[in-house]
């Protein structure tokens, strides 16, 4: 039995690890390793310190469907809608562009972690570890050795990739010289937006008294979104408090990338209090710096992977290879699932 590694429990992972356990069930050992302490990648839902269940989604906010990928992944929608995972978005989004005619719009009343999260559980049987954040791959004998931080390094036939790309080209071994020159142009060029989000998690007793439920923000340097997070997720749950999640700008973002979270923190909370002067304090604040937030430029001429090595397989995927959203990443896990296929 082939042993594949799957770097990243983000969306392209977790579904990787999916369709290798539906459609090779008895062929593969799976093993999905991330960095962080939870699954989502930027589909993360993040919980308040005080109380469990008042969560916020900091990265990914809603699943918009174009009547192409409505078509195409069809399935992969009416799974979710079966599931209870994705519901049509009910409220109004202020400013939302619809660059488009038909498109379906989508909320995910558990957090949008509860996508990733269900094609992981899909994956019964995939060993999936957190805190484990891969440093270097070298090329053994016909597989892989893959070493992360503060831990041993284990062999593997195949290594799947779904970091963002600057992440990828971070990865020490024998990864810069596999790749080759024309490749590491086309990886080079993938450009990320960088913006912050934060959520502010809310007491049960609190109301928070605006008639939208999200909102984009026109002409601000510092603030771009603000959604009443519960509201937005159509949550009708008097247990526990709201929760509000702002987006920064992307030149705000660009412009106090490399500076602390603690010190970018103040400044967007004395903007919001401006939009939104009658806020109450929050209980607790979380400060996310999403140093690759969507892809501005991604992969060229590569649809969905790009293929390091066939022998052994190393393969690179995620929304840097097709575009930053749902359908993106769908595209890719596709892809790249293609290529495991044809190769195991
Ligand atoms: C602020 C924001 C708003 C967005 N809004 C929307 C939206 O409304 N709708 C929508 O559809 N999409 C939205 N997106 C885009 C969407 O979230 C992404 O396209 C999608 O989550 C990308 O998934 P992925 O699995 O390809 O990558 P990721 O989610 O980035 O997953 C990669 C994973 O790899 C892990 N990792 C990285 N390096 C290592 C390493 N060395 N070792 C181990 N693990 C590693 C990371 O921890 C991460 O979990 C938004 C994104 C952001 C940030």
């Amino acid at each position: 039995m082939s042993r594949v590694l799957i770097v990243g429990a983000g969306l392209t992972g977790s579904l990787c690890a999916c369709l290798l356990r539906r459609e090779l069930p008895n062929k593969v050992k799976i093993v999905v390793w991330d960095k962080s302490r939870g699954a989502g990648g930027r589909m993360s839902t993040s919980r308040s310190p005080s109380d469990p269940f008042c969560t916020a989604d900091l990265g990914a906010q809603y699943i918009t469907a174009t009547p192409y990928y409505a078509r195409i992944h069809s399935s992969f929608y009416e799974e979710l809608l079966d599931h209870g995972i994705l519901k049509p978005l009910e409220t109004t989004v202020e400013g939302m562009m619809s660059k488009e005619e038909g498109l379906l719009n989508y909320v995910t009343p558990m957090g949008v972690s509860s996508i990733v999260k269900h094609y992981l559980k899909e994956s019964a049987g995939a060993e999936v570890l957190f805190d484990h954040h891969v440093t270097h791959i070298y090329q053994k004998g016909t597989g892989w050795e893959v070493c992360r931080k503060g831990g041993a390094a284990e062999q593997f036939d195949a290594v799947v990739l779904t970091m963002p790309v600057p992440q990828i080209l971070q990865l020490q071994g024998d990864l810069g010289s596999l790749i080759g020159e024309n490749e590491k142009q086309k990886l080079e060029a993938v450009s990320y937006s960088s913006r912050y989000a934060l959520g502010l998690f809310y007491k049960a007793d609190v109301h928070i008294n605006v008639p939208w439920a999200a909102k984009y923000i026109a002409n601000n340097p510092c603030i771009r979104f603000i959604a009443i997070d519960d509201k937005k997720r159509n949550l009708v749950s008097g247990q526990c408090g709201p929760a509000v999640v702002i987006h920064t700008s992307v030149p705000f973002g660009v412009q106090h990338l490399e500076e602390d979270k603690e010190e970018v923190q103040p400044i967007i909370m004395a903007e919001l209090d401006k939009l939104l002067p009658g806020l109450p304090p929050p209980d607790n604040i979380k400060c996310q710096k999403w140093r690759y937030s969507q892809v501005t430029r991604s992969v060229t001429d590569c649809p969905g992977q790009m293929t390091l090595l066939s022998k052994p397989l190393l393969v690179c995927g995620g929304d840097g290879f097709t575009h930053s959203n749902f359908d993106g990443c769908i595209e890719s896990a596709l892809k790249v699932f293609e290529v495991l296929k044809s190769s195991l």
